[in-house]
């Protein structure tokens, strides 16, 4: 299948011989697996800091592709969304997902076997069960005050 991510002529393994900070753009975009899962809504705890996670997704994720449908644009639309980069992923990583290749490679960890980098096919993320495909409720059916109801466990 397709991979709308572009992860062509890269060295391999290049995630391994450097550190976050010195890879480039298009190294750093090759990174996302495309699970979707950091499009979802959260709740944060703002006495305990503790972050849930609901299969709410925002307005521009696409619940089949798991990405987002207008990702070049998408400030126009959502301009709340971060711009995961090198220099901010520090105080970003604590929400974002734990199979998530930014955070897994911010811990020191390695990627699984499912990431498109290591398997070369953008559905291994799906075929694993650890994307959002099929999961996710749009957030214009459901109003923020009954996020609470559609809590889930991110599945891993
Ligand atoms: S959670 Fe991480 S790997 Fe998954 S879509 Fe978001 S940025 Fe990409
Ligand atoms: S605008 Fe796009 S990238 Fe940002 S959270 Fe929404 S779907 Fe994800």
């Amino acid at each position: 299948m397709t991979d709308h991510i572009d992860r062509k002529g890269l060295a391999p393994r290049f995630w391994e011989k450097k550190p976050l900070t010195k890879l480039n753009d298009k190294e750093w975009e090759a990174l996302c697996d495309g699970c979707g899962k950091c499009c979802l809504n959260k709740l944060e705890d703002e006495e305990t800091g503790e972050v849930a996670l609901t299969c709410v997704s925002c307005r521009l994720l696409d619940d089949e592709s798991c990405l987002c449908s207008n990702y070049e644009i998408r400030h126009q639309f959502v301009p709340e969304c971060i711009v995961l980069r090198p220099d901010n992923i520090d105080e970003h990583a604590y929400w974002m997902p734990e199979t998530c290749a930014y955070r897994l490679l911010w811990q020191g960890k390695p990627l699984y076997d499912w990431h498109p980098l290591i398997s070369g096919d953008p559905e291994s993320v799906h075929a694993a069960g650890v994307s959002m495909r099929g999961r996710t409720v749009p957030e214009f059916e459901v109003g923020e005050d009954d996020w609470e109801d559609y809590i889930i466990e991110e599945p891993t």
